[in-house]
């Protein structure tokens, strides 16, 4: 390779870890051990919240009312989209099953956890989206319980946009409770919640981190933490464009990193030049995660050729993925490692982030090298099952035994051998 960086992070999501992991696990264990009442101190602690948590049939009219009509329009319209893509996605997952010999049936099936836990961001901004993208995609999974849980605001509680979302795309129990408290509620079944099968959702680095340890004692959809976004972009390229794509995406927070890679000089000149003036326009709270997201965790790198541009993309497995160059077939057949892909300047991340119906919980911090984002696949317990007849298990019976006695393991043998002595007696398997 022989890209160069015209600008390099100082910072990156791995150099981050270690701080956190340590909090995570205290508060994990506090939690843990004392149940309710740790998990309300901790949400007066971070959230300074003191008000009810599980919320009343009575709160949850009061927050919808309060919602503004053009505003639940809105919101209706990204969940139908976000719902007809998962049901799209539902309709790829087959129960089958196949005669694998003579007599004897193999089968798949897809079963829905039951209960899955949704975490909706809510520090900096109310992540609305965020309900309707992970509420939606377990309703349409089948999961017959849904927790939604985000942080409540002090005084106020959780945003009742967030509240109107997560109830019409299909949240049986609201709870007003924030990062790790709020994940630790969902799996240890506080306030009389059900015990989460699944813990899904983005969230800051403590969530994305209390996820990851749990993991294993309750399945998580995967690391979906602090934002990325990857711009792909060559010389056909609009600069203006590109700075605007890169500085809304790099607003998430002061340690969402954005990288622009491309094969022309003089845009990625350009590009930064923009990038400045259109953070400084930006509101206060905005403005002041993009700086840092730009000063410490942003990268604009110059590569020799479009397949050196996707290379470096593919080793930076971005959650989000935009390509503002030509020949978008081209990128899309040869790109293989992203959360979501943007093809062309026409659509952008805010479009698939909000409204456009794929599903914005995605993988961060090179996760999509592995896994893609939330879909209905992960509320799915892919399961298989098997009969037979006894004929048709007169071979695998053989075969096992002997199999198994090669291995050491005489008592799965022996398993095999009672039913073939009752179901062909006389005969001799040796
Ligand atoms: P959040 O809801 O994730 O986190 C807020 C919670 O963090 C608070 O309730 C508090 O309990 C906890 N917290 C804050 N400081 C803490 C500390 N010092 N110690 C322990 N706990 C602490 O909201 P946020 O902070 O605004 O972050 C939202 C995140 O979600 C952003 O990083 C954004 O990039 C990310 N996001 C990711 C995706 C994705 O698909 N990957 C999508 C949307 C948003």
């Amino acid at each position: 390779m022989t890209r160069e960086y015209l600008k390099k992070a100082t910072r990156t999501a791995k150099s981050d870890a270690s701080e956190v992991h340590q909090t995570v696990v205290n508060i994990l264990t506090d939690i843990e051990a004392s149940g309710d009442a740790k998990a309300l101190e901790y949400a007066a602690k971070f959230d300074r919240y003191e008000g009810n948590v599980l919320l009343t049939a009575q709160e949850i009219e009061a927050a919808i009312a309060s919602v503004p009509e053009r505003l639940k329009a809105d919101i209706r319209f990204a969940h139908d989209n976000v719902r007809r893509f998962a049901e799209l996605q539902k309709a790829t997952v087959a129960n089958v099953e196949t005669e694998i010999s003579p007599g004897f049936i193999a089968g798949q099936k897809a079963i829905p956890v039951d209960a899955a836990g949704c975490y909706v961001p809510g520090g900096r901004y109310s992540h609305i989206a965020s309900a309707i993208m992970t509420v939606t995609t377990a309703k349409v999974a089948g999961c017959k319980h849904i927790t939604a849980c985000s942080p409540p605001r002090p005084g106020v509680g959780v945003a009742p946009a967030i509240v109107y979302a997560a109830h019409i795309c299909g949240a049986d129990k609201i709870l007003a409770m924030g990062g790790v408290q709020g994940v630790a509620a969902m799996t240890f079944g506080l306030f009389g919640l059900p015990k989460a099968n699944i813990l899904v959702g983005p969230g800051n680095q403590f969530v994305a981190e209390a996820k990851r340890i749990l993991f294993g004692r309750v399945g998580i959809d995967m690391i979906a933490g602090p934002t990325d976004s990857l711009i792909l972009a060559d010389q056909s390229a609009d600069p203006h464009i590109v700075a605007t794509d890169l500085v809304s995406q790099a607003e998430h927070g002061y340690n969402s990193p954005v990288w622009l890679v491309t094969d022309d000089r003089a845009l990625a000149e350009k590009v930064m030049d923009f990038v400045p003036g259109l953070i400084n326009e930006l509101p206060d709270l905005n403005r002041e995660n993009a700086t840092a997201a730009w000063r410490d965790y942003a990268e604009v790198i110059l590569c020799a050729d479009r397949e050196e541009m996707a290379a470096t993309s593919d080793e930076y497995a971005p959650e989000h993925l935009t390509v503002q160059a030509q020949d978008l077939d081209w990128w899309l057949e040869r790109l293989s490692c992203y959360g979501s892909l943007f093809l062309g300047e026409e659509t952008t991340v805010s479009y698939g982030d909000k409204a456009a119906g794929t599903n914005h919980v995605l993988p961060t911090s090179g996760a999509a090298s592995y896994t893609g984002g939330l879909s209905v696949h992960k509320f799915m317990k892919i399961v298989t099952w098997q009969r037979a007849t006894r004929e048709g298990s007169r071979q695998v019976a053989e075969a096992t035994a002997r199999i198994s006695r090669l291995e050491g393991m005489e008592g799965h043998a022996r398993a095999a051998d009672v039913r073939l002595a009752k179901y062909f007696p006389g005969e001799n398997f040796d």
